[in-house]
């Protein structure tokens, strides 16, 4: 795979990554990337995508991608960044941004 040193993204792209590559070892909602002083948490109260309340990241991100292909391993930058980007409208949602 291509070098991430020489990939050139947004802020907001990098931002994205570093909540995927968190949830990808934690399996919790990497809530703390956007919202410093909360801490991760297992479960939500309420799905946006279907008000279900108190569910975790692999209920959540099964309205909108694969689970668990959106955290696992990608096999070049371009399905890395098509995760991330996934991902990251997915806790934009979630954190209501
Ligand atoms: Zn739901």
């Amino acid at each position: 795979m291509q070098n991430l040193k020489s990939v050139l993204w947004s802020r907001k792209l990098w931002r994205d990554f570093r909540a995927w590559m968190l949830a990808r070892v934690t399996l919790f909602f990497p809530v703390t990337i956007w919202k410093h002083w909360e801490p991760l948490v297992p479960t939500i109260p309420m799905c946006p995508f279907c008000d279900q309340t108190n569910v975790d990241l692999e209920h959540t991100c099964s309205h909108e991608t694969m689970w668990p292909w959106i955290l696992m391993d990608p096999l070049s930058v371009q399905e890395l960044r098509a995760k991330v980007q996934h991902f990251g409208y997915i806790m934009r949602r979630v954190l209501d941004l």
